[in-house]
Formats: structure tokens, C-alpha cells, sequence
């Protein structure tokens, strides 16, 4: 992953770009590199991530003025390998851009990309494996990061317990079709072509089912929604998906359930900004602790931390409180945090104040004690002289 490379650049529109260049620009990038169509690529993926992340903080104003004031190296840092990117879940992102599923349905993966109904579809009287499914649960920033134990409802189709799956009454078989003598398929000559066509007595079966079970009418499974226990780990982030093996749709005939994936969108924190595993506050201080520095407390996700700031400081420096970042979902060093300091100034002051203030302003010097002030004053001469 290019770090360098700020968000623009990444969706490649200009600073100036509208609400709707942008959308143009994520949506065209965003199918490209989605991982189901890119399965098993590394570089697609984490071009994904990427765009998402783009996406996610351009396309909100609020993040997006952020953005363009602290610059990227404050949204990007910490680095390649972390999963997902800053606050929602790429995949919502996506389903949200292109319609497919709200918050909490599952649906097939197969019928938002138009593929994966094949395997399905196949006219055999084999097993039918079921097809994934995928659940979009979203978590509350606590969540992500102490870890939670979370049930979710998913309506999938499971096995028809009435007949076992085999969807004729119990105490009835399936009988071979007449019809196609049991290959599912009618072949018909036309001069020197011959043309097969699945068999319409059985659906391209190759048996019927002669009394249908009642529950599942003969389909061997039914529609239902199920309670499911997802355990959600520690450190966890949005874009993460977890793999439930076997929970996802019914397989017919005797074939293999499908998985269960559930992409995780993690609610943003007030207090904090997550990138990766690192954790960013911005933390406003008088313009007087700036000047003179003191000691700050400022929240963790441990607790409360003091942290001492040197007199002089910036708005826009960062601190960084070692080890108090998210923890490692997959095992392995926590994030760390980082207090950027924002200076405010008060926008009132009494009558003693400002005096006070002027009396400082007198004995200020401004080429020592301000030198960008300085520095700017010389560069910019020649557009600042009057006359
Ligand atoms: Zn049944
Ligand atoms: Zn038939």
C-alpha cells in the first residue's frame, strides 16, 4: 500500500472535486478491485481498503475538512497490514453505493454479483452445496475494543427437518423419471443437430418426488431465521469479516451448508479516531497551557492518562501514549495512541484580560518569538506592499 499516496490522489480527482466526482470516481474503483471479483489478490484488496478509506473521508465534510487541514500522514498512520480502515465497513460502504443489502439482512453474495447461481441452477440430482451468505453487524466502538458476544438473527434456509432434507414425506421415496429414465435431461434430434434440454416432468431432477413433504414442499429445505451466537474479538475493525463454517445456507441433496461471513462495521467513537490500530484524539487546550506548558489528562481506552506538555506547544503536535491503541485482533503488539493537541483561544475576554494582554503584546518581539510569522512576512513582501 502506498502510504504516501494522499486520498485524492487515490480516488484520482482533484482538491476541488464535488460530492458527486467523488461518488463517481468511488464507484468506478470500488467495482475494479472488489475482492469478490478479485478472489485471492492481495493488491486488489488492499487497493479496496484503500479507495473505501479515500471514500469514507472525503465523501464526509466534516472529515473531509480534517483531512485537509492536518494532512494525510494524520488519517494514514501506522502503516500497511492492518485490516480495514478508518470507521465503517468498506463492504457497506459498497452496499450502500449499490443497493444491495441493508443493515442486517443476509443475502446471497451470488445474487449481488450475478454469479455464483450456476452451482445452484445445475440441473443434476447430485448435491447441491449452499450458497455463503453474508451478515452486516454493526458494533459499538466498545465493542471493538474489549471484544463482545453479540447474537445475530439471519434468515437462511436450512435443512427441512420433517423429511431430512429429502423432501418427500417420511415413509415415501423418490421415484425415477419416466420421462428421462432419470438423467434430468430430454434429448431431441433435428436433422443433424440433436439439442438437450433439462426435462420438464422433473425439473431436470431425474426423479419426482411423488408425495412432497408438507413442511418443505419438497424443496428439502425451508426459509427461516435463526438465532446465531457470533463471538467478536478484541481489536476487531471495521471491514473485518468473520467466517462462521457451515452456517450459511442449507445444501440440498446432501451437500455442504455454505459459510456464514459477517462483515463487521464498527460505530465511530466521539473520543476517538481509529487508523489501523491506532488510536487518534484531538485534544483542545487553553492557549495559555500552550504557551506554558502543564500537564494534561487525557482519556484511554485503559483509563485516564497524564501527560506532561512542554511550554510552546503547537497546534497540530502529537503525542504519543505507548501501547494505549487498539489491541491486535489477530494476536501480536497493541496500536498506540496519539493526543494531537489543538490550541483554543477565548473568544471573550474581561476588561483585566485584555489589558493584560495588550501589556504582553508590547513586550512581545515579533521576528524571535514568532518566526513562521517572520518568515511569511518576507516571503510574502512583495504581495503585501502598498503603493
Ligand atoms: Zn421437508
Ligand atoms: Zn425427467
Amino acid at each position: 500500500m502506498s502510504e504516501s499516496q494522499d486520498y485524492y490522489s487515490v480516488l484520482g480527482v482533484s482538491k476541488s472535486a464535488t460530492a458527486d466526482e467523488l461518488k463517481k470516481a468511488y464507484r468506478t474503483l470500488a467495482m475494479k478491485y472488489h475482492p469478490d471479483r478479485n478472489p485471492d489478490d492481495k493488491e486488489a484488496e488492499e487497493k479496496f481498503k484503500e479507495v473505501n478509506n479515500a471514500y469514507q473521508v472525503l465523501s464526509d465534510p466534516e472529515k473531509r475538512q480534517r483531512y485537509d487541514a492536518l494532512g494525510h500522514d494524520a488519517f494514514t498512520h501506522g502503516g500497511a497490514g492492518g485490516a480495514g480502515g478508518p470507521g465503517m465497513d468498506p463492504m457497506d460502504i459498497f452496499a450502500q453505493m449499490f443497493g444491495g443489502a441493508g443493515g442486517g439482512e443476509g443475502f446471497d453474495l451470488g445474487d449481488l454479483f450475478g454469479f455464483g447461481g450456476g452451482r445452484r441452477r445445475r440441473n443434476s440430482n447430485g448435491p447441491v452445496p449452499g450458497d455463503d451468505l453474508l451478515y452486516e453487524l454493526t458494533i459499538d466502538f466498545e465493542d471493538a475494543v474489549f471484544g463482545a458476544d453479540k447474537t445475530i438473527q439471519i434468515p437462511r434456509t436450512e435443512k427441512c427437518t420433517h423429511c431430512n432434507g429429502e423432501g418427500c414425506e417420511p415413509g415415501t421415496s423418490k421415484k425415477t423419471c419416466p420421462t428421462c429414465k432419470g438423467t434430468g435431461q430430454i434429448t431431441q434430434s433435428r436433422g443433424f443437430f440433436s439439442m438437450s434440454q433439462p426435462c420438464s416432468h422433473c425439473h431436470g431432477q431425474g426423479v419426482i418426488i411423488e408425495k412432497p413433504c408438507k413442511e418443505c414442499n419438497g424443496a428439502g429445505a425451508v426459509r427461516k431465521t435463526s438465532h446465531l451466537d457470533v463471538h467478536v474479538p478484541a481489536g476487531i475493525d471495521t471491514g473485518n469479516r468473520l467466517r462462521l463454517a457451515g452456517q450459511g445456507a442449507a445444501g440440498l441433496r446432501g451437500g455442504a451448508n455454505g459459510d456464514l461471513y459477517v462483515s463487521i462495521s464498527v460505530r465511530p467513537s466521539d473520543v476517538f479516531e481509529r487508523q489501523n490500530n491506532d488510536l487518534y484524539c484531538i485534544v483542545p487546550i487553553p492557549f495559555t497551557t500552550a504557551v506554558l506548558g502543564g500537564t494534561l489528562t487525557v482519556p484511554t481506552i485503559t483509563g485516564p492518562e497524564e501527560i506532561k506538555i512542554p511550554a510552546g506547544v503547537q497546534s497540530g503536535t502529537k503525542f504519543r501514549v505507548k501501547g494505549k491503541g487498539m489491541p491486535n485482533a489477530r494476536g501480536g503488539n497493541r496500536g498506540d495512541e496519539y493526543i494531537v493537541i489543538q490550541v483554543e483561544i477565548p473568544t471573550s475576554l474581561s476588561s483585566e484580560q485584555t489589558k493584560k494582554m495588550k501589556e504582553f503584546a508590547a513586550v512581545s518581539s515579533s521576528s524571535s518569538q514568532y518566526p513562521k510569522q517572520a518568515a511569511f512576512q518576507k516571503k510574502s513582501a512583495r504581495w503585501t506592499r502598498k503603493g
